[in-house]
């Protein structure tokens, strides 16, 4: 099931794609036609996409290269406006105005659909620290937990 991208967003996502904008601005990046293309195909999308879909969902948008589709995502996941599931899919990270780097997914097995909870910080902070004393690992980024989601759990 794809998902079409209209060229109005409606204005929940609106809100999202000013802020996400100003925070692209704020770190230095010039907001092209290429940089918001991508960025509303992430927004607009709850399932993690690989580059290739992103570069195919942004070309319908506007002109856009794989290479530079390519860096756009990285300086994205960069600055925090995206995070990097699965093998090589990305999605927008919904909690990007917070001051926080632990992101929590619950990734639906069956559908593919994506969802960010905001758990406490606290909470989030604690499992970290369990798996660092437990094993040594120095997690950083996102935890992400797969199951079934509200409409497939049938
Ligand atoms: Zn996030
Ligand atoms: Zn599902």
């Amino acid at each position: 099931m794809s998902k079409k991208i209209s060229s109005e967003l409606p204005m929940a996502l609106q809100t999202i794609m000013n802020a996400a904008e100003q925070k692209i601005s704020s770190a230095g990046f010039r907001l092209t036609t290429g940089r918001a293309a991508l960025l509303k195909v992430l927004i607009t999308s709850n399932k993690p996409l690989k580059i290739a879909d992103l570069y195919l969902a942004a070309n319908k948008i506007t002109k856009i290269d794989r290479v530079s589709a390519y860096r756009i995502i990285s300086a994205f996941k960069e600055i925090g406006l995206v995070h990097s599931v699965g093998d090589g899919g990305f999605v927008f990270c919904t909690h990007f105005q917070e001051k926080e780097d632990h992101h929590l997914y619950l990734v639906c097995e069956d559908c593919d659909n994506i969802e960010e909870i905001n758990l406490p910080e606290k909470f989030k902070m604690t499992i970290y620290q369990q798996i660092k004393d437990f094993s040594n690992f120095k997690t950083h980024g996102s935890i992400q937990i797969t199951g079934s989601c509200q409409s497939c759990k049938g």
